[in-house]
């Protein structure tokens, strides 16, 4: 039986106070990019950027992409059935405060991949990683800057993340599998 966590209200609360430590912790929204990672990750990433233009509407639009790290999985074998999604990084990174995007945060493998992944595409000045979720249980040293929940977790549990975007309802929930 799934326990929810985050109900919808939590879900875009938690996004709001993240957009606000981004512009907090890069004095401003100049000079970011934020990438989400397929396919949540996106939806997320789409989510914080807009929230950033309404907490700052004078300042320029935030560049808002896409990273899909399939191909640089350590690992592929265990994601040898997805199809790629498309890469789009909007302009250079070079030089910019990058910020990763992703719903759950577990060994932090993905992750390793989203920075192999963008070292194709320049030298970001620095980069960040926001995530809705941290359920623990990393395998390398890698952790999240900015976080919705922390949902210490059992390996034979599962979270489930559903978004409006790509599920038509929103919420977070664990589960035993
Ligand atoms: P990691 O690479 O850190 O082991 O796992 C993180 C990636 O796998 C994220 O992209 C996330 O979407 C997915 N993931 C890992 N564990 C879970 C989980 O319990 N629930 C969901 N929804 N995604 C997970
Ligand atoms: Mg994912």
């Amino acid at each position: 039986m799934a326990r929810t966590v985050l109900q919808q209200a939590d879900i875009i609360r938690a996004l709001t106070r993240i957009s606000h430590e981004i512009l907090e912790s890069n004095r401003g929204s100049e000079n970011l990019v934020i990438l989400g990672i397929p396919t949540r990750g996106v939806a997320l990433a789409r989510r914080i950027a807009d929230t950033i233009a309404q907490i700052e509407p004078t300042a320029a639009p935030v560049a808002v992409g896409t990273l899909d790290v399939t191909m640089y999985r350590d690992d592929l074998s265990h994601t040898r059935t997805r199809t790629p999604a498309p890469t789009y990084v909007p302009g250079s990174v070079d030089g910019k405060t990058v910020v990763l995007v992703d719903d759950v945060l577990f060994s932090g493998r993905t992750i390793r991949s989203a920075l192999d992944a963008l070292g194709d595409h320049g030298r970001p000045r620095a980069v960040r990683l926001a995530v809705l979720v941290d359920r623990g249980h990393r395998e390398l040293p890698i952790r999240a800057d900015f976080v919705g929940k922390n949902l210490p977790s059992s390996t034979d549990e599962r979270i489930n993340v559903h978004l409006v975007e790509t599920d038509g309802d929103e919420f977070v929930s664990i589960e035993s599998v």
